[in-house]
């Protein structure tokens, strides 16, 4: 019981990475706030914390909208009575995200309105929140893409991830004195429908598993552990990190044959 008596908020709960994070939350004692923008997804997942008695509620968020995450906020003090522990992990990777000259300003509108203004909401609505629980933890999910570059581009989004990296450095030295930490987890290439349906063919997944010390993409569930531990206070030392767990993908120069 890791996060036993702690209220979680996950943004992207209802899929992947914020699916397998709230299980696991639910699991080790906390309860759990789950938003995102696919109702029946998200509520599957409260229910499912349910059925394994734990504690959970599904709210409607659209990250982008400053108005859905004030509310989200809200519910969880309504619900659950405080918040100490905000993961803010929703996030889209558009497919037709490419080099400078063909993506369209639409899609580099979406992807920095969900991936960094969502972030960014994420921690103004939270921080007055977790003040009021006498301080917590915000783990918001960047990326390894915002510490390497790649040949199969998508500029928006290694931006957006940059973006959230260098965001949350710099929230962690603001509320380190409030006993807020902050932490970006940076994943590397992970099984899930994210990444998936963007390398939709076999040969596009072995252009980037060749790069992957491990040989294989990561599971979400492999993030929920590192994100359990950011939260817990297990972590009670650590701040402002990059959080890498990336198979060693950005250690490598050459993989093994
Ligand atoms: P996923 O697509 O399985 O889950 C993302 C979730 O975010 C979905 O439930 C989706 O409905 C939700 N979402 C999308 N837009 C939203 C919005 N505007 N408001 C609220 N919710 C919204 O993807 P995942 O792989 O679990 O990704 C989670 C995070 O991890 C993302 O930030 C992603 O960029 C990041 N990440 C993923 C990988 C990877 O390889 N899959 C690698 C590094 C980082």
């Amino acid at each position: 019981m890791r996060l036993k008596d702690k209220v979680a908020l996950i943004t992207g709960g209802s899929s992947g990475i914020g699916r397998e994070t709230a299980l696991l939350f639910a699991k080790e004692g906390a309860a759990v706030v789950v938003a995102d923008v696919n109702d029946a997804a998200g509520q599957e997942t409260a229910d499912l914390i349910k059925a394994q008695g734990g504690q959970a509620v599904y709210v409607r968020a659209d990250v982008s909208k400053a108005a859905d995450c004030e509310n989200m906020v809200a519910v969880a003090e309504q619900t659950f009575g405080k918040l100490n522990v905000v993961f803010n992990n929703a996030g889209i990777m558009h497919s037709d995200d490419d080099n400078a000259v063909t993506t369209e300003e639409s899609v580099w509108d979406l992807t920095m309105n969900i991936n960094v203004k969502g972030v960014f909401f994420g921690c103004k609505y939270a921080i007055p929140a977790l003040r009021r629980a006498g301080g917590g933890s915000i783990i918001n999910t960047a990326s390894f893409v915002a510490l390497l570059g790649a040949a199969t581009p998508q500029v928006a989004y290694t931006a957006s991830k940059g973006a959230v990296l260098s965001m949350s450095r710099e929230l962690a030295v603001i509320h380190a004195r409030e006993n807020i930490r902050v932490n970006a987890l940076c994943p590397g290439p992970l099984r899930t429908e994210l990444l998936m349906k963007f390398l939709s063919t076999e040969e596009k997944k072995q252009r980037r598993l060749v790069h992957i010390p491990m040989g294989r993409f990561g599971e979400a569930k492999e993030m929920a552990y590192a994100v359990l531990y950011l939260a817990s206070d297990e972590s009670s030392y650590v701040t402002g990190t990059e959080f890498l767990v990336d198979g060693g993908i950005t250690a490598a120069y050459v993989t093994p044959e």
